[in-house]
């Protein structure tokens, strides 16, 4: 199908299911592709030269968070982070006591579906369960922690409305009852300061195509000494924790982009931050029948969920990118199917506000100039489909 609108104009606003790649990062991969082909397990000068970029990686990745180098494992991305991080301290439990797991009913599938996967070979599970703002309250984990509970696993930022979850304070209160924590830091870092200190965790999970660096790679923090089994079992790589050879141009772009991210995560993050809340209100002010989903703060720099009533988000999605402006109906592995978000239904919101949300996502691309343009073709696209639907107004 011809594209009708020029690349140029187009609007990219879905940051948080991936961002494209910084032009330093694509330029370190190409030439690590054709330089540094080596073996990092080989002993040869072409083996130690890859060995060196994939060292010098791991330290940019370890500054990201905060966290000693020799603690990063390089992983296919965050889905394999997040498995390793419940699947690891899963089984290396498996003999104690320690049968019990808790996440958060807001968490990403690779989290949740982990959790589903476990409860069939016997764990038990719970969901703790969030407020209207979508918050994690300290109290409903006091409330769900048990003697015999392995992992309490909650997510950093979330990936549909951007809330912030309250890491430190869990994580003290889990540990104070002998748990182990994990953060799905995913959608936080390179966002928001993230440390791997401050946040009290034995665990930490990463992923590059969400700050500009590559698909496919990602990290995982383990504290040091914390017993984990290997999810992929094979060689000695990555310390044991992590096995098969090295995606060495993927790790350079990963650190590469992580270093960029750091570099520049206050200015960016206030520029993004001023652009989005421009856009909230605008849409807010200009569409009638929307509503913002989730807590104002805390709340990553970048992200905005609305919900349009008496509108399909699908239908929305396929009007806005038809007008060149790309957006996400909640998270990335759900559009497609008319599933309604598992996040905003967790906040307890009505099924028709479910359905209707759209998240905005911004990031380094997008320009005032970008805002200003979603926010005046907003209203007769909504308008327009209302009046296809004739659906009655709700109260
Ligand atoms: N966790 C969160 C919060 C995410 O948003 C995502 C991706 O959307 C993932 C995990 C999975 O990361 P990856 O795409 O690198 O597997």
């Amino acid at each position: 199908m011809p594209d009708r609108v020029s690349p140029v104009a187009r609007i990219y606003l879905d940051h948080n299911a991936t961002t494209p790649l910084h032009p330093a990062v694509a330029d370190r991969m190409v030439a690590a592709l054709a330089q540094d082909f080596g073996n990092p397990s080989s002993l040869h000068h072409f083996g130690q030269r890859a060995k060196a970029v994939v060292d010098q990686a791991r330290s940019a990745v370890a500054a990201l968070i905060g966290a000693d180098a020799s603690e990063i494992i390089f992983t296919s991305g965050g889905t394999e982070s997040d498995n390793l991080a419940i699947r690891g301290a899963w089984e290396a439990l498996e003999r104690t006591p320690r049968r019990h797991l808790i996440s958060s009913a807001i968490e990403h599938e690779a989290v949740l579906n982990t959790l589903k996967a476990l409860a069939k070979r016997g764990a038990e599970t719970a969901l703790l369960p969030v407020g209207d703002e979508g918050i994690v309250s300290p109290d409903a984990l006091r409330a769900a922690l048990r003697d015999d509970t392995a992992l309490v696993s909650v997510m950093h930022a979330n990936n549909e409305i951007g809330t912030v979850q309250p890491i430190a304070e869990l994580s003290q209160i889990a540990r104070e009852r002998g748990a182990l924590v994990h953060a799905d830091a995913v959608q936080s870092a390179g966002k928001i300061p993230v440390n791997v200190k401050v946040l009290g965790v034995d665990m930490l999970s990463i992923s590059a195509h969400k700050f500009y660096g590559p698909k496919g790679i990602g990290a995982i923090w383990i504290r040091r000494g914390l017993r984990l089994l290997p999810t992929l079992t094979g060689g000695k790589q990555e310390r044991g924790r992590r096995a098969g050879t090295e995606n060495v141009p993927g790790i350079v772009g990963m650190g590469v982009a992580a270093e960029i991210a750091l570099a520049k995560m206050a200015e960016e993050s206030a520029r993004v931050a001023t652009l989005r809340d421009r856009l909230e209100a605008g849409i807010l002010a200009a569409v009638s029948g929307t509503v913002l989903n989730g807590a104002r703060v805390p709340r990553v720099s970048n992200t905005t969920n609305i919900s349009f009533d008496r509108v399909e988000a699908e239908s929305l999605l396929i009007a806005l990118d038809l007008d060149g402006i790309a957006v996400s109906t909640g998270s990335a592995c759900s559009s497609g199917t008319l599933e309604p978000s598992h996040v905003l239904k967790a906040m307890g919101f009505p099924a028709h506000r479910t359905q209707n949300s759209i998240r905005f996502s911004l990031g380094a691309s997008n320009t005032q100039a970008d805002v200003d343009r979603v926010i005046a073709v907003l209203p007769e696209i909504v308008e327009k489909l209302r009046h296809l639907t004739r659906t009655p107004v709700r109260a």
